[in-house]
């Protein structure tokens, strides 16, 4: 079995960038939230129990139908963990069939809620990329064109950097430009790989 880092930080912090080039660097990584996307358009028991339990309106031609499904869990938290409940257990089925098929001797799971869902239990080691709010904001503005407000309800909606700092091994500082990033990434490579 692979060693096993869990990579995660709040919106716009940049540990998708931090994950690619953890994958330069030679470590296969493990998207949840693609794979979470792909697993409920395509996995055919996850769209049954979908179904059972939001009804024919989950789904449309293309898929989940994601403003019904968004509007459903923003309004009722139960929903939100029924949800939660049917997705969760089938991406870690399936980042479980993905390590086992890795040749290398340490892989990554990067995933925007690995604290929230808990599966930061399931890592030997969890890297926090951290950045200030402002940044944070400005660099999200730039790339989705959403407003501040709409930012800043994601940020309120997410765990504090404090919560995730706590549960982390490594913190990664992303407030510099991305050599600075690069630079941090492969210095936490260089401690992680005196663990394996
Ligand atoms: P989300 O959870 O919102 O999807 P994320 O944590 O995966 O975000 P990224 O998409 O990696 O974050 O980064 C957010 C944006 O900031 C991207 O447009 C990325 O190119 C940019 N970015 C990341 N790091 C830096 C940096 N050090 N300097 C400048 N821009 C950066």
């Amino acid at each position: 079995q692979p060693f096993v880092a869990g990579i995660t930080g709040g919106i716009g912090s940049g540990k998708s960038t931090a994950a690619k080039i953890f994958e330069e660097l030679g470590i296969p990584v493990y998207n949840s939230d693609t794979r979470a996307k792909t697993i409920q358009n395509e996995n055919s028991e996850v769209k049954v129990k979908i179904i059972a339990a939001f009804g024919e309106e989950a789904y449309h031609e293309n898929g989940l139908n994601k403003p019904f499904i968004s509007k459903q869990v923003f309004q009722n938290n139960e929903k939100l963990k029924l949800l939660n409940s049917i997705v969760h257990p089938a991406v870690f089925q399936d980042f479980e069939d993905w390590k086992k098929a890795q040749k290398s001797n340490i892989v990554m799971k990067e995933a925007a809620i690995l604290i929230e869902s808990g599966s930061y239990k399931d890592c030997d080691v969890v890297i926090s990329v951290v950045v200030d709010v402002e940044t944070r904001i400005a660099r999200t503005i730039k790339r989705d064109g959403l407003s501040r407000e709409e930012i800043l309800a994601r940020i309120n909606n997410q765990i504090s950097d404090e919560e995730r700092i706590a549960k982390s091994d490594f913190i990664i500082d992303n407030n510099g430009d991305l050599a600075h990033l690069k630079n941090e990434v492969e210095q936490t490579f260089i401690k992680i790989k005196k663990m394996i």
